[in-house]
C-alpha cells in the first residue's frame, strides 16, 4: 500500500514502556506519521539516526 510521509514529532513515552526503532531496534525517540491509501494514519517509531533517512526518502 502506498504511504506518504506526513510529519515527524518527538516521541512521548506513554506509561514507561520503552519503544524501539522499527529499523535498527535501538530506543525510539521520534515517530513518523504517514498517510496511507484510504486516508488512515500510520505511525512508525524511529531513533534519531534512522529518522533522518526517513525524511530523505520521501
Ligand atoms: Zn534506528
Amino acid at each position: 500500500m502506498e504511504r506518504i510521509f506526513s510529519m515527524l514529532r518527538s516521541f512521548v513515552d506513554d506509561g514507561g514502556k520503552t519503544k524501539f526503532c522499527v529499523t535498527c531496534g535501538n530506543k525510539a525517540t521520534q515517530e513518523a506519521l504517514f498517510t496511507v491509501g484510504d486516508g488512515a494514519i500510520l505511525i512508525e517509531k524511529y531513533c534519531d539516526t534512522c529518522v533522518t533517512h526517513v525524511q530523505k526518502k520521501e
